[in-house]
């Protein structure tokens, strides 16, 4: 989170790099940002999670604020702790799917489904965004999965 992280530049950009600057939770693009995105502690520096780049994932300044210091989320229902998406260990597309007017992401499994909601990777704002990157062929990221109806 910000403040705090004593990432080196060439960490930071080498974390940029490999996540195609997409926010690797809800794949927004840093290219088209005002705002630089934070570089994320998968787990928590305050967990004991390290500095190094198998520990670090980029992420927009909404998706780092929602997910706090949780890697993990309790379901209501069932009581059953589910892993929140862990962009090191996880595979996106194995675990979202666009909708297929490309503006929603929709969980295709338990981790998914959870970090959807935890992250409000729907969220209020960001589908004028999506929709207008989208009317101008930016969005969604080139190889995401988009649900054929
Ligand atoms: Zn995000």
């Amino acid at each position: 989170m910000a403040g705090r992280s004593k990432i080196s530049d060439q960490v930071q950009e080498e974390v940029r790099r490999r996540a195609s600057y997409l926010c690797e939770y809800c794949h927004a693009s840093e290219r088209w940002q005002y705002v630089s995105f934070t570089v994320d502690h998968v787990k928590p520096f305050s967990l004991g999670g390290g500095d190094g780049l198998e520990n670090l994932a980029l992420a927009c300044f909404h998706c780092n604020r929602r997910k706090t210091n949780r890697v993990s989320v309790v379901a209501i229902k069932t009581g059953n702790e589910i892993p929140l998406f862990n962009p090191r260990k996880d595979d996106w597309g194995e675990h979202f799917v666009w909708s297929a007017n490309g503006l929603s992401i929709i969980g295709r499994t338990l981790i998914g489904r959870a970090t959807v909601e935890a992250l409000a990777l729907n969220r209020e704002r960001v589908f004028s965004i999506r929709a207008a990157d989208k009317e101008i062929g930016r969005h969604p990221p080139l190889g995401d999965p988009i649900q054929s109806n």
